[in-house]
């Protein structure tokens, strides 16, 4: 169902795709972006003065992949297209993706399957993170997602941790799960959060101040990693952390098999 209203977010995921360019005809990644149930969307004003105060909006109470972001997009300029100007632009006065060669807009039909399947496929493996920079569009197309649809959203208690990989991992008794690698930048600390097959939480490990005391936990656990992926696949922040504790991991006598641009295979 697609609806234009005005949309006020601080809960939207940048969801990585892979199509070809319509224009170009190269295969390009650029990102769509899918707003989550705390957004408050707002009936469409008959005037461009879209008046957030005048009509209380509602919340979505569901997840909708954004078709196009126009009418009043201040915001978006400065907290999307000025942080993401590889993978987003205004065309026509309408927030698109951009071909990553020929940077002409990626139409919504060329990207919606790509991106609503990756969200769900990322989501439920907690490689999504809310961005929680505020989106507001005055003029909003959005295609919900069927009801029942959602995501293991990466939460941690302190707030200024990111995400920046995820393992596959396995247990001594051959059970998988997850390892998700934390990081602060103001603690300058690593975490680890280790999460069974069904989502639950089994260890939480806070305070590592180095990656080759990670190294130790996972190894005291006797867990094997058996893939490593970004939280971001294209964050240089976790590519250095994933280069970083690839280090660690090779000093601590781990063997890797091969690696590519956004995991490795351990
Ligand atoms: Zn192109």
């Amino acid at each position: 169902m697609t609806h234009s209203r005005s949309l006020l977010t601080k809960e939207w995921y940048k969801v990585p795709l892979c199509v070809d360019c319509p224009s170009c005809g190269a295969q390009t990644r650029s990102a769509g972006i899918v707003v989550g149930p705390s957004s408050l969307i707002g009936d469409l004003a008959d005037s461009a003065e879209n008046d957030i105060l005048a009509k209380p909006p509602a919340s979505l109470d569901g997840f909708a992949f954004v078709e196009t972001l126009s009418g009043r997009t201040q915001n978006i300029e400065r907290f999307v297209v000025n942080r993401l100007h590889s993978m987003f632009a205004f065309r026509n006065d309408c927030l698109m993706p951009i071909c990553e060669h020929c940077t002409e807009g990626l139409p919504p039909p060329t990207i919606r399957s790509s991106v609503m399947n990756g969200f769900v496929r990322l989501g439920q493996r907690r490689l999504l993170v809310n961005e929680r920079l505020l989106i507001y569009s005055s003029n909003a197309v959005l295609t919900e997602f069927h009801g029942g649809t959602s995501i293991e959203e990466t939460n941690f208690p302190y707030p200024d941790y990111a995400v920046v990989l995820v393992c596959d991992t396995e247990s001594p008794g051959g059970d998988t799960g997850t390892l998700e690698l934390w990081h602060s930048i103001a603690r300058n600390d690593y975490a680890v959060l280790v999460r069974g097959h069904d989502g639950r939480e089994v260890l939480r490990d806070a305070v590592n101040d180095d990656l080759a005391s990670v190294v130790a936990t996972v190894s005291d656990l006797g867990l094997v990693l058996t893939q490593l992926h970004l939280a971001q696949a294209s964050s240089p922040y976790c590519a250095l952390a994933r280069d970083l504790f690839l280090k660690a991991l090779g000093d601590a006598g781990y063997q890797q098999e091969h690696q590519e641009a956004d995991h490795a295979d351990l």
